[in-house]
């Protein structure tokens, strides 16, 4: 056994868990190489061929089991999967190597692989990296099926361990995580917002990824602490450490119980205002963990996730099945469904971004405006879908009024096009993500052109702040208690109230249980976060006054410094909610 180590990665999802580790992917195959004769070269494709039928029929299986399981939306990497499979690119090149070069089928896939991903590699796009991974995926399936090993996780890791990988794919993860009973898992890769890190908040397993080189350091049966909500992990952890993280894990636990208890109360505060508490969503199976976190809607459902992972682009009927099926799920509660926020590094496959700078690039709302064939099959399928529930229907990346009104032709057309064609459709509220400093400078003006408005924090700090969200380097500029953030949250409020139209938030800073009474100064009437965090802020608002919230706001627009402002939430808070904070939010031995 070594000795404690602790390494640090990407919270990915919430949640503590003390166990042995169970590396899913460090069994590597050798792949062999040999040289055949020319009489060795039919029957090696005829192995290859048998390698290929078997590949397909096993991630047929593994399909069937997330449908089951998980829903139609994570079974796109699986056909992705399969299609690869049956690749003339990869496939002609494996039997060029075994027809030309004379060696056996085994490394003839594995040099096909590498050219094919080398072609990818000089593509210095996010998307392209992840699609060499898939590459590598079902490669490594072809050969394993060569070699004659049991491919899929013979032997499942036991209950209550911690999984360990390079990297999962969102179907791997949901088979681990649904059949088995996996405490935790860590990746080498991945980012907060990868697939897997989604799924894994979906089903409210802790995670941390991004760790960089835990699969190259644990080994099977290791003790392993997972931190889940600070994005640490304690590999080798001292006795002394596993009881301390044991403790916190139960105090985590029991917090969270205690907090279920609470969550079909209404979020009003002590002098009665009420405060919508709604999730946000990427994929439609989330809306189950929503509800029983007492979410009372959906505040953001980021449907760009529809795009990920495929090679296909989703049809109207898609669409309008997906969004029929979380409106339906969640009536009459309000369902704010946001247009694709696509572009940058969120592409579809087959797209290529030649942006330099992604996030000031082709993104969201200007993609769609620019693919309006594209972006009318997604509002034609939310129209028709209107009719299904409570839906509210909302722009990202508003940066004028000008798209604003582009956006709303947009949307009119396709309504009048499915009145045309005898299509019933109900007009749903239509707002804007206010996410740029020039819409929340505007946020007046736009105000009067929408129904309501809803602050994507996320984006308006990294645009404010010149802070690229995903740099950890800059991380430290990302200060949603900024005097600059502060006031223009401020105008949007204002701006929204002066025209009569509800105003939400929808980013990060609206999850943050520290943030209540900042929030409640503001006056915002609808907070939208992951769900898990719905419980702890509904405690804080129904224990807080909105009166004083008021108070505290202009006591920090008095303030210069983030820091100075900063401290004076934090001992407000302190002072008015004595260990509530500690218990939930701060559950770890280690503070950070
Ligand atoms: C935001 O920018 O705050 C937001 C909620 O949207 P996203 O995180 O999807 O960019
Ligand atoms: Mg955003």
């Amino acid at each position: 056994m070594g000795s404690s180590t602790t390494l640090m990665g990407l919270a990915a999802s919430p949640g503590i868990a003390v166990g042995r580790c169970w590396p899913v992917d460090q069994r590597k195959v050798k792949t062999p190489k040999r040289r055949i004769e020319q009489e060795e070269v039919q029957g090696e494709l005829g192995r290859l061929r048998a390698a290929l039928e078997a590949a397909d029929e096993q991630l047929a299986t593994v399909r069937r089991k997330v449908e089951e399981l998980e829903g139609s939306e994570h079974t796109a990497i699986i056909d992705m999967h399969r299609m690869m499979l049956k690749d003339e690119m990869l496939l002609s090149e494996v039997r060029r190597l075994v027809r030309d070069d004379k060696v056996n089928a085994e490394w003839a896939v594995k040099r096909a692989v590498r050219k094919i991903k080398s072609a990818f590699s000089d593509i210095a796009d996010e998307y392209f990296k992840e699609r060499r991974a898939d590459v590598d995926y079902v490669g490594e399936r072809i050969i394993k099926n060569l070699m004659g090993e049991v491919v899929d996780l013979e032997e499942p890791p036991p209950d209550g361990s911690i999984v360990i990988a390079h990297d999962l794919s969102p179907a791997d993860t949901a088979l681990l995580l649904h059949e088995r009973k996996v405490a935790a898992f860590v990746t080498d890769a991945g980012t907060k917002t990868s697939h897997t890190a989604i799924v894994a908040r979906a089903l409210e397993i802790p995670a941390v990824v991004g760790v960089g080189r835990i699969s190259a350091l644990a080994d099977k049966g290791a003790w392993i602490i997972v931190d889940g909500q600070r994005g640490i992990v304690v590999l080798n952890p001292s006795p002394q450490e596993r009881s301390d993280y044991d403790d916190a894990r139960e105090r985590w636990l029991a917090h969270e119980r205690e907090l279920m208890a609470t969550r079909d109360l209404p979020a009003t505060t002590v002098d009665g205002v009420s405060v919508r508490l709604a999730g946000n969503i990427e994929f439609a199976e989330e809306v189950k963990s929503l509800l029983d976190h007492g979410g009372e809607g959906v505040g953001l459902y980021r449907t760009e996730f529809l795009y990920m992972g495929r090679t296909d682009l989703p049809d109207e009927e898609e669409h309008y099945r997906n969004y029929r099926q979380v409106l339906e799920a969640l009536a009459p509660r309000p369902v704010t469904i946001r247009t694709f926020d696509l572009g940058g590094d969120k592409l579809p496959t087959g797209a290529r971004s030649h942006d330099e700078n992604p996030a000031l690039g082709l993104r969201a709302l200007r993609y769609c405006l620019r693919h309006p064939d594209m972006f009318r099959l997604q509002l034609r399928g939310l129209l028709r879908a209107s009719v299904h529930g409570n839906l509210r229907v909302m722009f990202p990346m508003v940066s004028g009024l000008g798209e604003l009104r582009a956006a709303k032709r947009a949307f009119m057309e396709s309504r009048e096009e499915l009145r045309r064609e005898g299509i019933e459709t109900r007009m749903p509220p239509v707002g804007i993500m206010v996410e740029l400093p020039s819409a929340a400078v505007i946020a007046d003006r736009l105000a009067k052109e929408c129904e309501f408005l809803s602050i994507g924090t996320n984006d308006l700090i990294q645009y404010t702040m010149a802070i690229d969200r995903q740099n950890k380097d800059v991380a430290y500029l990302y200060r949603p208690l900024h005097l600059a953030v502060l006031r223009m949250l401020k105008f949007i409020c204002e701006a929204g109230q002066a025209a009569g139209i509800p105003v939400s938030m929808c980013g990060e800073m609206a999850g943050d249980p520290l943030n209540v009474l900042v929030l409640l100064g503001l006056g915002l009437s609808e907070l939208s976060m992951i769900s898990a965090s719905v419980p702890l802020v509904k405690r804080v608002l129904r224990a807080a006054s909105a009166a004083d919230g008021k108070r505290l706001l202009e006591r920090l627009l008095e303030l210069s410094a983030a820091s100075d402002i900063e401290r004076e939430v934090r001992a407000e808070m302190a002072r008015k909610f004595p260990g509530l904070l500690e218990n939930g939010a701060r559950a770890s031995p280690i503070t950070g």
